[in-house]
């Protein structure tokens, strides 16, 4: 049935170059756009094209669960025909580049196709080959080289962990912003209470390329005592630059000498690019973000050009969380001047959340907008390491994806969107 759905798509996207909506990207960020505007009753599925080249869709905040033991790699992929909105158009081919001034997006198979309105989601690339020799080792199944930012990377940190017989563990993080600040750190202390819980001795290295051991001074007390507990020693303003046979090459920021470090096992997480279309295209900023308003999410220069997710100029930390609190302000711009012919409301105020494990079982929730600000929902359960929290990620918010967000009825934070239209 949903297959049928999907040809009728295809058959639509042969014959029309045309649709009112455009969204670039079919990840987390497009694919809740899509939802809400059809939920919502914007927009009718045959006006949207999706532009996506993924066959699948993946819920990436579970690959850290996977690589720290907790979740199964089958639970973050599904099918793109099974959750994208049925009868949008969706075309396979990526887009190489779009053309603002005459609303024309142009994709590698050398099709053009035209918009009305565009919103561009296409997150951020993970940039492996930054560190030198890292594809080689992780590629690898025999080295103890893994990471949990691809999902057959993070099962190999999984398997590591399960096989890991005692020695020095090695944890890297690149230079900001990448998806999920935190994840990096996440995957050190399940590691860590992985091990204690098998009776394994180690000896655990996080290396940061940052001096802080997080942005937001609340947590980041909180972290540094968990880090003090667990005997986890941490480096900061080192940078991982090579890899080679168990050995790290770490850059320190301030002299740029550089170290080599021995490991037994070592998880790395690649510097992490936006699209090189983008600035291409004339749309980025001076980093090559899609440039848009901070608060509004309308493209500085272009008004029915509109980004949000991973690939946006929007000066937050880079999580699901921040998309699920800016689909539904940049939904309600886009329809208002699209519409209306009104001015877009100045409403996102930068809202992200990093769910911290701190082992397997506790887990740290840190909420903040912008300028690291606080932004908590349930501060009491906030101002440490909670149980009540850890279930909430492991659980809830996974069940909330797959059966609410999906069908553009989950707002985040705001709960259930059962009634709701921009
Ligand atoms: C290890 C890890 C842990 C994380 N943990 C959390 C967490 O605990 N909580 C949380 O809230 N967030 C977490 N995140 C972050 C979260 O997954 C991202 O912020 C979110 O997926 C961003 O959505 P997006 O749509 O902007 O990007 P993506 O979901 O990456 O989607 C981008 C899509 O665009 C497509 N695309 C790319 N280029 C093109 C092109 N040229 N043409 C057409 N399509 C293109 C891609 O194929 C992809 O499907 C984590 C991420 C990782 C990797």
């Amino acid at each position: 049935m949903i297959k049928l759905h999907y040809l009728r798509g295809y058959a639509f996207s042969v014959r029309q170059v045309h649709t009112q909506v455009a969204i670039v990207g079919g990840g987390t960020a497009g694919l809740n756009v899509a939802a809400q505007l059809i939920a919502d009753g914007h927009a009718i599925p045959q006006q949207i094209r999706i532009f996506e080249p993924m066959k699948m869709h993946t819920y990436q905040p579970g690959w850290t669960m996977v690589g720290g033991g907790l979740y199964d790699i089958n639970k973050t992929l599904k099918p793109m025909e099974k959750v994208l909105p049925k009868n949008v158009i969706v075309s396979d081919s990526p887009v190489i580049r779009i053309n603002p001034e005459q609303n024309q997006i142009q994709t590698f198979d050398g099709e053009k196709y035209t918009y009305d309105q565009l919103v561009v989601a296409t997150g951020v690339r993970t940039d492996f080959d930054q560190i030198k020799g890292a594809r080689k080792y992780l590629e690898d199944p025999n080295s103890p080289v893994a990471s949990i930012y691809h999902f057959k990377y993070a099962s190999k940190m999984n398997r590591l962990v399960d096989e890991f017989e005692g020695g020095k563990l090695v944890f890297s993080e690149p230079q900001m912003p990448i998806k999920c600040g935190g994840a990096p750190q996440k995957i050190v202390y399940l590691s860590h209470d992985r091990l204690r819980k098998r009776g394994i001795k180690s000896d655990i290295h996080f290396y940061k390329t940052s001096a802080l051991i997080f942005g937001v001074p609340k947590y980041a007390e909180v972290l540094a005592d968990v880090c003090q507990r667990k005997q986890i020693n941490c480096h900061f303003k080192q940078k991982l630059v090579e890899v080679q046979d168990h050995i790290a090459i770490f850059e320190n920021q301030d002299t740029k000498e550089l170290q080599s470090v021995q490991f037994d096992l070592l998880h790395l997480v690649p510097p992490q690019v936006p699209g090189k279309y983008i600035a291409a295209s004339g749309l980025g900023d001076a980093a090559g973000y899609c440039n848009v308003h901070p608060a509004t999410l309308q493209h500085v220069k272009y008004k029915n050009i509109w980004s949000l997710g991973d690939c946006s100029s929007l000066p937050t930390s880079k999580t699901a969380a921040a998309v699920m609190a800016q689909t539904p302000i940049l939904v309600k711009n886009l329809i208002r001047t699209w519409k209306k012919g009104l001015e877009p409301l100045p409403e996102y105020e930068g809202y992200t959340s990093c769910p911290i494990f701190t082992s397997q079982s506790t887990l740290l929730l840190a909420e903040f907008k912008y300028n690291s600000e606080l932004d908590e929902t349930f501060p009491i359960f906030q101002s440490n390491e909670s149980r009540l929290m850890f279930y909430l990620k492991k659980d809830f918010f996974p069940f909330a994806y797959w059966y609410f967000m999906v069908k553009g009825l989950w707002g985040g934070r705001d709960g259930f969107r059962f009634f709701k239209g921009a």
